[in-house]
């Protein structure tokens, strides 16, 4: 059962297919507002059109707050607030970032974007370096995904012979320029503040926040940091306007959203939905639970997402209805557990990913994350003590840990042993944020 689980887990994870998926599909996402098959030409639409004046920037940031956009790395910042606050900045020297390190368990969404979509992410990026007045912008790519960051490089290649980027980008005068930087590898350097002390040449610990990138990033600059999906989401929502982008998803949500469906499903990948579809319909659209399993539970959101159980695949896949059920929309990974699945060894696999991938900065974590899996390795039923200890290390571990990866290790344990219990009140409360319960330091 357990390696069962681990392999799970591995192949999750996206290991032994490095050289896989650089563009495998043939057919246009639903969300591309340009033609397929068009060039650099055709496509940089919005940008020509902010560099020429056509567009200025206090409509961009408009129209993204207007639509609804929210940061699509996990934790659904708004991206008009975003871009507003690191545009209002005071700062000569700026920079945009992109961050291509997802490395979540079970998330692999973003490279299908980077394959498919590079005019779109690049684009984005490209919009965000000039509404908040950056000159240089950078990919941060994971060192896994070779095939994505050659697909990238020759994107910019062909930006720069179209003159769209250089010093003088589009003909406007000003210099736009993109850099890529592979990640040295390690799922921490994914957390931005991390992110930004590896690109500094710093080891990759995470910062205490705030101060947040915006005001205090790369090289103590202001820094618009955001991740594939949301940069790819700008140019689409630009070109089809806010209502549009508004209209497309289901119920109160809004916008299209790309899943990475994974785990014991028929047919696991990446899907293109409007959000607010249903758990079910997803997993429906996967191809089903393998060998016409029940479903025993899922994670809606990657490894760091709380279990929900078979009794609430009707939720809607929306930031706020997840948060309200105790897990969360996270990095869009949806794990699916057949019925029969030990889920406390199926979490605490999970816990062992985060208890090595801990940095070791801080105490609860580096040592709450052993401890527990010291506790748990191997069991599959709790007595009361080990229960009531595992809570209280989920708890000093949310409420200390600097970062999002010591707040959240804990919680699919704790989760999983609510749904033993049976029933949403033994759920642990949302916390998709951990930084908002902590005071300002
Ligand atoms: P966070 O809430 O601290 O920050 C989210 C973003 O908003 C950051 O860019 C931050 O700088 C900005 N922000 C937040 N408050 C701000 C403020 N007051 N002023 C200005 N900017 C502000 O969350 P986080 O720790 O960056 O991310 C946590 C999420 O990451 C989790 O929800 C998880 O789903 C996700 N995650 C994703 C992956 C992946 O591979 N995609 C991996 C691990 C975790
Ligand atoms: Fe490092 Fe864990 Fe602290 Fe985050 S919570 S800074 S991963 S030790």
């Amino acid at each position: 059962e357990m390696a069962a689980v681990d392999a799970l887990v591995d192949a999750a994870r996206g290991d032994g297919v490095s050289e896989a998926v650089a563009s495998s599909r043939t057919e246009p996402w639903p969300n591309d507002p340009y033609a397929a098959g068009s060039g650099v030409g055709e496509r940089y639409a919005s940008l020509r059109a902010l560099l020429t004046g056509e567009l200025n920037t206090d409509e961009v940031v408009a129209t993204l707050s207007a639509s609804g956009l929210r940061g699509m790395g996990g934790a659904g910042f708004p991206t008009g607030k975003k871009w507003e606050l690191v545009a209002g900045t005071d700062d000569p020297v700026k920079y945009a970032i992109c961050n291509a390190d997802e490395s979540e368990p079970g998330t692999f969404k973003d490279r299908q974007i980077l394959a498919d979509q590079p005019h779109l992410v690049l684009e984005g990026l490209l919009l965000g370096m000039a509404v908040v007045g950056a000159e240089q912008g950078y990919v941060f790519i994971r060192h896994e995904y070779g095939p994505e960051e050659r697909v990238l490089r020759a994107e910019i290649d062909a930006l720069r012979a179209a003159g769209v980027v250089g010093p003088d980008a589009c003909g406007s005068g000003r210099r736009l320029d993109l850099e890529i930087f592979v990640s040295p590898g390690g799922y921490i350097l994914g957390e931005e503040t991390a992110l930004l002390e590896c690109m500094e040449g710093h080891r990759g610990e995470p910062r205490n926040k705030p101060p947040f990138p915006g005001n205090y990033g790369l090289h103590g600059r202001p820094t618009l940091i955001n991740s594939v999906e949301t940069f790819a989401d700008v140019p689409v929502i630009l070109q089809r306007g806010a209502q549009w982008w508004g209209e497309q998803g289901l119920g109160d949500s809004v916008g299209w959203k790309f899943f990475a469906v994974s785990g014991h499903v028929e047919n696991p990948g990446v899907y293109c939905v409007p959000m607010g579809t249903t758990v079910r319909a997803l997993i429906d659209l996967a191809g089903g639970v393998q060998d016409g399993k029940a479903v025993g539970a899922v994670q809606p959101g990657g490894a760091s997402s709380n279990f929900i159980g078979p009794d609430q695949l009707d939720l809607a896949l929306d930031f706020g209805t997840l948060a309200e059920a105790g897990t969360m929309l996270g990095s869009g990974a949806l794990v699916v557990l057949a019925e029969g699945t030990d889920l406390l060894a199926a979490a605490t696999n999970v816990l062992r990913f985060f208890r090595n991938e801990s940095c070791g900065k801080c105490v609860p974590c580096r040592a709450g994350s052993t401890k527990a899996h010291t506790l748990l390795a191997g069991k599959s039923t709790l007595d009361d003590e080990q229960r009531s200890h595992v809570l209280r290390l989920e708890e000093a571990m949310r409420k200390t840990s600097i970062c999002g990866l010591g707040q959240v290790a804990l919680g699919p344990v704790v989760s999983v042993l609510g749904l033993d219990k049976g029933g949403a009140a033994a759920r642990p409360q949302p916390r998709p944020n951990g930084a908002k319960e902590q005071p300002d330091r």
